[in-house]
């Protein structure tokens, strides 16, 4: 039996990890489950999954929950709560499902202890790549991307060499507005930024689908797990998003992990890897499909995926500056208070304005995105 914590267990990929989960009752237990606030759901899990701890990050909600439940289970709160159960409990793979900046202390706990990272948390490895991939090494803990593309490179890899890599093809569904123009993306409004012609996901990686950002975040995603150099990562358009992505290698053969756009694919691989387990989900028909169709991106039109290659380039804490300042600007976005083409505008003055360092500590990288969080919160 393998032990299981989820952080981020009522968001859709810990909603996905658990349908995963649900499926094999004799492979995996759910040792602990940690949310933000939605008690209700995670009321039901714990009713299901029986986890022995759950955290809940709002610390009156938890203590709401706390009486709910009477007794079923250990229940902790607050910040302190992740970080005392990354650290603590009882685990053998910590399950990063957490969106946002907010899951790095308790992934780093989880890496400290050497434990096996299954990472759905892109924005982690974007802030603070350097440290994640060094003290993997020391504590010789090992992450697996559930990210699909980064699934996908994962598996090309596997039986191949490193050096041997050409370069890493990363496919990019567009998302709703590839084919409009850069114009009219002053005036798109968030029920259109939130209409994902592939993947139905969470509203803050919805909308950075839709202005380019989330690739731009995979790029950087992509470097530190995969050690390429950046020159050696490129983005192509695949509206289908069957092909997840590709490697090249030096004798100019390409590598492609197919399958059905579908989180559940690449979480299960995370989870019994190196193992593949049979199950029962639905299989990717090519005949029904047809047509597989790609092309460049428009970097003119997504400014973020520009940014993103820039922050990249530049190093240092330009990653950390980008990402914080994109997670405001997307909750701006969402909230009424800016236009879907602000987004790039806010964080290229963010990347103007905050200076950047080389964030070696995790004090650092957390000054640097209170900071840059703080700058763009003032901006209109
Ligand atoms: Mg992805």
């Amino acid at each position: 039996m393998k032990k299981v914590l989820i952080l981020g267990s009522t968001g859709s990929i810990g909603i996905n990890t658990l349908n995963v989960i649900r499926n094999f009752p004799d492979t995996f237990r759910i040792t602990a489950l940690t949310i933000n606030t939605k008690i209700d759901l995670l009321e039901a899990q714990i009713n299901e999954f029986n986890p022995g701890t759950v955290v809940v990050k709002d610390e009156k909600l938890g203590m709401n929950l706390k009486k709910r439940i009477a007794g079923k289970c250990k229940v902790l709160v607050g910040e302190a709560g992740l970080i005392d159960a990354a650290a603590n409990l009882d685990y053998d793979i910590f399950v990063g499902a957490m969106v946002g900046f907010c899951g790095l202390a308790p992934t780093l706990e989880a890496i400290k202890r050497g434990k096996i990272i299954a990472l759905a948390n892109k924005e982690t490895l974007v802030v603070a790549g350097e440290l994640i991939t060094s003290l993997c090494r020391r504590y010789n803990a090992k992450i697996i991307p559930i990210d699909s593309e980064h699934s996908a490179i994962f598996q090309c890899l596997e039986g191949e060499k490193k050096d041997q890599v050409e370069k890493i093809i990363l496919t990019a569904s567009g998302g709703p507005f590839l084919h409009k123009s850069k114009a009219s993306l002053a005036s798109v409004t968030v029920k259109e930024a939130l209409n994902h012609p592939n993947w139905k996901m969470g509203d803050k990686i919805t909308i950075d689908s839709a202005s380019m950002m989330n690739k731009g975040l995979e790029i950087i995603e992509a470097f530190w797990l995969f050690g390429v150099e950046k020159k050696k990562i490129e983005v192509v358009i695949h509206p289908q998003s069957i092909i997840h992505s590709m490697i090249q290698f030096v004798d100019g053969s390409i590598k492609a992990q197919l399958g059905l756009p579908d989180m559940k694919l690449p979480i299960q691989y995370a989870l019994t890897y190196p193992e593949r387990l049979t199950n029962n989900f639905p299989r990717l028909n090519l005949v029904k499909i047809g047509d597989l169709s790609f092309f460049s991106p428009d970097l003119e039109k997504f400014e973020c995926l520009m940014l993103a290659y820039m922050a990249l380039t530049s190093g240092g804490s330009a990653p950390c500056i980008m990402n914080a300042a994109n997670e405001i600007a997307v909750n701006k976005f969402l909230n009424g208070k800016i236009k879907f083409s602000h987004i790039p505008k806010l964080i290229s003055m963010a990347l103007e304005k905050i200076e950047n360092h080389r964030p070696l500590s995790i004090e650092a990288i957390f000054e640097c995105d209170k900071e840059t969080r703080e700058f763009v919160i003032a901006l209109s």
